[in-house]
């Protein structure tokens, strides 16, 4: 299972379900309002950037500001990645997320398994 950080709970956009902050259609101004007040908006935005968000607002900033920071920043622009629960997502992109381990040590077993039936 994902476990959420922290400081999500603080988040001022925590209570509003309502906001979709991914795909915000014309609620736009109404999210970056809610991010300019937002407590954890630093915290929120270093997440996105480690993670390198594709989507949606994050610490006040949409894709192309995030971008455009990274690029500043010297950091990988933002890409999609591999699902949680591949190993590619574990392997190339360092999660380690119960889902992503699991799905490591499956390839790892099967490898060894291979290896075995070679021998
Ligand atoms: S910065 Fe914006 S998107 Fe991030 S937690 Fe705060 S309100 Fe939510
Ligand atoms: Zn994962």
């Amino acid at each position: 299972m994902l476990r959420l950080p922290q400081w999500r709970k603080r988040a001022a956009c925590a209570d509003r379900p309502d906001l979709d902050f991914i795909d915000p259609g014309d609620h736009v101004p109404e999210c970056l309002a809610l991010c300019a007040t937002c407590p954890v908006a630093r915290l929120c935005l270093t997440e996105a950037l480690d993670n390198g968000e594709v989507w949606g607002i994050w610490g006040g900033l949409d894709t192309d500001q995030r971008e455009q920071l990274a690029h500043e920043l010297g950091r990988p622009a933002p890409a999609i990645k591999p699902g949680h629960g591949t190993h590619r997502r574990y392997a190339k992109h360092g999660c380690r997320c119960d889902l992503c381990r699991e799905a490591h040590n499956t390839y790892n077993r099967r490898r060894r398994q291979r290896r075995r039936t070679a021998a």
